[in-house]
């Protein structure tokens, strides 16, 4: 078994990042715009923040608190989508449950969308030709691209249906000619197609639900849940696999650091796009 080092692999595409950005006539810029509390938010803006410095990027922050109303945060957006200085602009989630989230992803201006969430971006992902791939899916990719694992012809199984991970990743893996089957939480026997998986991507949220008894010989997992219990984070893959798969992302160090690399990279491309 082999793991996916995607702290290695993050720091050799942060080198790269930061290589470029020191070419370019400006700092390119990435705007957050967070709204409520949500603690985990907190730890991956920080995350983010600090991958930007280490990059020669600069990030700007946004905090609106629950109260604020809806139009005051559209207005922001629509703000720096007209700001020439700012190259990305995200929305970090999850947000309060009273707001309308498609609504305000949608205000992005799409040539900024780099967490590749706006209808527009997921259309082009279905297209087939897209700009900007959500930042965890592109980073799966990039571990495809670099340990040389090719999907042409293979079983690829995801679990987890969501537009952030689930969607985008099963689109991007057909788009690689491979045959996918996805799955979620009304799925009846999930063992049924996890044990026929060349390629296992989860994503879910529970602890350790995909265990050795459920994976073929010489799998490739990739790992993207994070489950944080009592202080300690867990993948949705019980370790135990590793003397069965011959690939594993390890949680953490596999998906979690490639999903902040990716998200520099695509402001690099939105960079580019609005200097060319
Ligand atoms: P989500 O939380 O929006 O949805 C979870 C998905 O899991 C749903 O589609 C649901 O149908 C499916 N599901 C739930 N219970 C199931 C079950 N018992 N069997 C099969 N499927 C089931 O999804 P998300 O936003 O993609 O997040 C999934 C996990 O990935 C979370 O743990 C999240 O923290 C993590 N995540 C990690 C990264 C990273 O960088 N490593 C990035 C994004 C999300």
């Amino acid at each position: 078994m082999e793991k996916l080092d995607g702290k290695l692999l993050s720091a050799k595409i942060k080198d790269e990042v930061k290589a470029l950005s020191d070419s370019y006539k400006q700092t390119p810029i990435l705007a957050v715009v967070t709204v409520g509390d949500d603690e985990a938010s907190k730890v991956y803006v920080e995350n983010k923040r600090k991958a930007c410095e280490q990059c020669d990027m600069s990030m700007m922050h946004f905090s609106y608190d629950e109260s604020t109303r809806e139009s005051e945060i559209i207005k922001k957006i629509k703000e720096l989508n007209k700001d020439k200085s700012v190259n990305g602009i995200i929305l970090q989630l999850p947000i309060p449950k009273k707001y309308n989230t498609k609504k305000i992803l949608n205000t992005i201006d799409p040539k900024k969308d780099v967490d590749g969430l706006t209808d527009i971006s997921q259309g082009k992902i279905m297209g087939g030709n897209s700009t900007f791939v959500p930042c965890t899916p592109k980073g799966i990719l990039e571990i495809f691209d670099y340990y040389k694992i090719d999907l042409e012809g293979r079983h690829v199984v995801v679990i987890g249906r969501s537009d952030l991970v689930g969607k985008p990743i099963m689109l991007e893996c057909i788009n690689r000619n491979a045959t996918v089957t996805m799955c979620h939480s009304k799925t009846k026997n999930l063992e049924k197609y996890t044990k026929d998986a060349d390629v296992l991507i989860v994503a879910v949220g529970k602890k350790h639900l995909i265990d050795k008894t459920m994976i073929k010989d010489n799998a490739v997992i990739i790992d993207v849940g994070i489950s944080r219990i009592e202080g300690k984070i867990y993948g949705d893959v019980n370790p135990d696999v590793e003397s069965k798969a011959s690939y594993v992302t390890p949680v953490p160090g596999g998906v979690g650091p490639m999903t902040v690399a990716m998200l520099l990279k695509n402001t690099m491309i939105a960079y580019e796009l609005q200097n060319k």
